[in-house]
């Protein structure tokens, strides 16, 4: 049971797993959202094996190290999604 929804927009939409592992990975999330999200990530797998590469690979970015540890294809939609959250 998920009484308050931090995440939950003004129009009262429901925002997706996706999106509010976007204002995360982004370091846009409030303390609460974030509190929010831990708690999801326990009950959500999906969400903690995005929020844990995520993690990974803007890590492997910024070290320019690529050990090539990754699935290529996992690889290449955090790497989508991380240009549209760092146009560069
Ligand atoms: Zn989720």
């Amino acid at each position: 049971m998920t009484p308050h929804n931090p995440f939950i927009l003004a129009d009262g939409k429901k925002p997706t797993c996706m999106e509010m592992l976007q204002v995360i990975i982004d370091g846009e999330a409030n303390d609460e959202q974030q509190e929010y999200f831990k708690n999801h990530m326990d009950r959500c797998l999906p969400c903690f094996k995005s929020y844990d590469l995520d993690m990974a690979i803007k890590r492997l970015l910024k070290s320019k190290c690529c050990g090539g540890e990754a699935p290529v294809d996992l690889m290449e939609q955090i790497k989508t999604q991380i240009n549209q959250i760092t146009p560069s």
